[in-house]
């Protein structure tokens, strides 16, 4: 009898680049740019789509969770959503997350669901809120919860912004949906940690996974991650690595294989504990960081590769040890998480 691999979590982005806003701070904004207009960024993009999502179906033997992301908006593109819904029937599959900005929710996702294991779709909707208003958004995200989907409404936080993330907070709060609330990053920085570290302390909802964060955004190097190990990163041109920082590195970037090598096994390649970070450089991505060992021992990822639970539902701690790692671009926040954690007991719900 095989021993049953760990559950495994696949963060896959490919280069579908259609997208209908036009987002100010968008980290894919060089990339459409580039392909302005066309709903791939290359002639064999959708073809090397659907290839990884059938090689993600084939690895056997471990638990998969599995976010797909695109460059643009997945729900402008028929073939994306073929391929996702395909793969949320396949054997072993924990569930499939969506990264959309919900715009096109109202039209496009009761065809969707029709074709997908609808209780298999995580939904990580971003609201972007110089884009698009509150209301469709949230029409949106209640009819796809209402066909079985797990949502989650994603707040970034940014100064210009704050208003419209706090009113539209309280409106998913009152309509009973998940809310996750996230900093906001313009190219490499985190303005809203340096204009209110006082509203970072009180919204985002982890004191130590925001000590992370910020960690990483500095540099993760050292830490120990599970990266490699219970995670990989599927680039856009189909290589498999740890995480995206080490594969896409300049020089000698880690690469456990390609999808279309026949002699790849990921079973073998993947490392059997958790490495230390070799990155100097930022890692900025939740899907990413969020595998360091000292979260992963306290926290799970359930159905979204984003959104953190306690493996322990006990009262919420004030784990101001954990700020400790707090660096230079976070030493404001840090007084104001720890002044804040003074003022607030544990378990008060902010
Ligand atoms: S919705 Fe997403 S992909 Fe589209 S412009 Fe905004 S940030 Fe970029
Ligand atoms: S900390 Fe980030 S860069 Fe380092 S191994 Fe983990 S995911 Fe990769």
């Amino acid at each position: 009898m095989t021993t049953p691999l760990p559950p495994l979590d696949v963060w896959y982005c490919c280069d579908q680049t259609l997208c209908n806003f036009n987002c100010p701070y968008c980290a894919a904004g060089l990339v459409r740019s580039a392909h302005k207009g066309k709903m791939w960024a290359g002639n064999e993009s959708a073809a090397l789509y659907k290839k990884v999502i059938e090689w993600i179906a084939a690895q056997s033997g471990f638990e998969k969770g599995v976010r797909l992301q695109t460059f643009g908006e997945p729900f402008l593109c028929d073939a994306f959503l073929e391929g996702a819904a395909w793969l949320s029937h396949r054997a072993n599959i924990r569930f499939v997350e969506l990264v959309t900005n919900g715009s096109r929710l109202l039209q496009e996702y009761g065809p969707f669901a029709e074709r997908a294991e609808a209780d298999r779709i995580t939904l990580w909707i971003t609201y972007h809120a110089t884009e698009c208003d509150a209301e469709t958004i949230l029409k949106g995200a209640l009819f796809a919860q209402s066909l079985g989907a797990l949502v989650i409404i994603n707040l970034l936080l940014f100064p210009q912004t704050l208003q419209a993330v706090l009113v539209m907070r309280d409106r998913c709060l009152e309509e009973g949906l998940k809310v996750h609330v996230d900093l906001g990053y313009l190219q490499q920085n985190i303005p809203i940690v340096h204009e209110r570290p006082d509203i970072v302390s009180r919204l985002y909802q982890w004191p130590d996974v925001l000590a992370m964060h910020l960690t990483a955004a500095i540099t993760p190097f050292g830490q120990a991650c599970h990266a490699g190990q219970a995670f990989i990163r599927i680039l856009e041109n189909g290589y498999v690595a740890p995480c995206g920082p080490l594969g896409q590195g300049a020089g000698h970037p880690v690469r456990f294989g390609h999808v279309l090598d026949p002699d790849f096994h990921l079973a073998e390649s993947l490392y059997k504990t958790p490495k230390a970070c070799t990155h100097r450089a930022a890692c900025r991505c939740k899907e990413e960081f969020l595998n360091f060992a000292v979260l992963q021992k306290k926290y799970v990822r359930q159905r979204s590769m984003g959104l953190v639970e306690p493996r322990d539902p006990g009262p919420a701690t004030n784990d101001t040890d954990a700020i400790v790692g707090l660096g230079a671009a976070g030493l404001k926040l840090k007084k104001a998480l720890i002044h804040h954690h003074r003022l607030t007991p544990p378990g008060s719900g902010q």
